[in-house]
C-alpha cells in the first residue's frame, strides 16, 4: 500500500476539494532561526506568503465573499467592488474568478507597479486613483464605496466589515494554537484593516481561555506615518514620518479594531523592517515583503522585552517578488536614502 503522505495529513487536504478556497489559509509556520537565536526565544513567521493569491488577505477576501453569500447579498455573475492596497484585490479577484462574479478594484496609483500588474493579469476590472488622505472624497475606499452606491455592486468594504477579522479569528489564531502546541507568549502583527491583529488576538484568546491557560499577549507593530502607535500608546491618531511599507499603517480606528486585543505596540522605521527583509531572504531563503520586516523587527524587540526563553509568532504577510521593482531595487532605495543589501550593490 502506498503509504499516506505527511503533507496531506498534516493541511486536511486528504480529499478534493470544490474551488480553489481550500488552498487558502494551512499556510506552514516557520521558525525564524536568526531571530530566534538573536534573542534566545523562539520567533515564528506564519507563511501567508503562500496563499494562492500570494498574501494574507486571501483570507479576508474569502471570509468576505462567503459572509456575502451566506447573507444572501451576493447573487450568481454578480459584482463586488473594493478599495485596496491590491492584495485584498487581488484575492478578491481570485476568489470572483472561481465562483463567477465579478471584480472591480480601486487602488491608489502609489501602490507596486507588481501588485498593479499581476491584478490586470488575473482580469480584474482595475481603477487606479492619486493617493489622497481618508478624509479627502477622493480616497479610494470612499471611491469604491460610492461605485457600489451607484452600480448597486457589493461593496466588499474590508476596513469596516468584521467579516475579515471573523475570518482571521477562526483559521489564522486555530492554525497558529495548533501549530504552537498552545504555547504561545506573544504575537505581533502590523495593521491596515486591523482584521488580522484583532482577529488573531480574539482566536488565540479564546483557545487560551479553552485551554485555562494565560493568553498570549497582543502587540501591534506600526510603521513611520501610521496614527495607531499612537493611539495604542497614548490615544494619540496623529501622524509623523512615512514609510516605504505597502498596505500597512493606519490614521483611524477601523470597525476591525474596535474593542481588539492591543496589549503594546513597537514603531518600526523603514531601515529596521528592510534589514529583516534582507536578512530572512539571504540567510533563510524567505522572499517577504515590506510589512513582514515591520512584524519580524516588532518580534525581535518583543523578545527582547520578554527575555530569552519565550514563543513569539507573527505573520509574513506577502512575497518579496511583489516589491521587486521598489524594495529590491538599488535606484529606489538609494533614492530614498536606505541600505541596499551587499548582493543587489554592484
Ligand atoms: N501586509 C500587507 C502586505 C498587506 O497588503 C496588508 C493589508 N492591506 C497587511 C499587511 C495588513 O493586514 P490587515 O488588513 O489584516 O490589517
Amino acid at each position: 500500500m502506498t503509504p499516506e503522505p505527511d503533507s496531506l495529513t498534516r493541511h486536511g487536504w486528504k480529499t478534493p476539494s470544490a474551488d480553489m478556497a481550500s488552498a487558502v489559509g494551512g499556510t506552514p509556520l516557520i521558525r525564524l532561526s536568526r531571530a530566534s537565536d538573536a534573542t534566545g526565544c523562539d520567533i515564528f513567521g506564519k507563511a501567508e506568503f503562500m496563499n494562492p493569491g500570494g498574501s494574507v488577505k486571501d483570507r479576508a477576501a474569502l471570509a468576505i465573499i462567503a459572509d456575502a453569500e451566506t447573507r444572501g447579498e451576493l447573487e450568481s455573475g454578480g459584482t463586488i467592488v473594493e478599495g485596496t492596497a491590491g492584495n485584498t484585490g487581488i484575492g478578491i479577484t481570485l476568489v470572483a474568478n472561481a465562483r463567477g462574479y465579478k471584480s472591480v478594484i480601486v487602488m491608489p496609483e502609489t501602490q507596486s507597479q507588481e501588485k498593479i500588474d499581476f491584478l490586470r493579469m488575473i482580469g480584474a476590472d482595475l481603477r487606479l486613483v492619486p493617493a489622497k488622505p481618508y478624509r479627502d472624497q477622493g480616497n479610494y475606499v470612499h471611491v469604491s464605496r460610492r461605485l457600489s452606491e451607484e452600480n448597486g455592486w457589493l461593496w466588499a468594504n474590508q476596513f469596516d466589515n468584521i467579516a475579515n477579522r471573523e475570518g482571521h479569528r477562526l483559521t489564522t489564531a486555530p492554525e497558529i494554537w495548533q501549530q504552537m502546541e498552545g504555547r504561545i507568549d506573544a504575537f505581533t502583527c502590523a495593521c491596515g484593516t486591523g482584521g488580522t491583529l484583532a482577529g488573531t488576538g480574539f482566536g488565540l484568546a479564546d483557545a487560551a481561555k479553552a485551554a485555562g491557560v494565560t493568553r498570549p499577549k497582543i502587540v501591534l507593530a506600526d510603521p513611520e506615518g501610521s496614527g495607531l502607535y499612537g493611539w495604542v500608546k497614548s490615544n494619540d491618531l496623529s501622524i509623523s514620518g512615512s514609510s516605504v511599507t505597502e498596505g500597512i499603517g493606519q490614521s483611524r480606528v477601523t470597525a476591525n479594531l474596535e474593542g481588539a486585543i492591543i496589549d503594546d505596540a513597537e514603531r518600526i522605521g523603514d531601515p529596521e523592517a528592510l534589514e529583516q527583509i534582507y536578512s530572512l531572504l539571504i540567510h533563510e531563503g524567505l522572499s517577504v515583503g515590506g510589512s513582514s520586516g515591520i512584524n519580524v523587527a516588532a518580534a525581535i524587540r518583543l523578545a527582547r522585552t520578554l527575555g530569552p526563553g519565550h514563543r513569539i509568532a507573527t505573520i509574513l504577510c506577502d512575497g518579496g517578488t511583489r516589491y521587486q521593482s521598489k524594495l529590491f531595487n538599488p535606484e529606489f532605495l538609494r533614492a530614498k536614502n536606505l541600505p541596499v543589501p551587499f548582493w543587489l550593490d554592484e
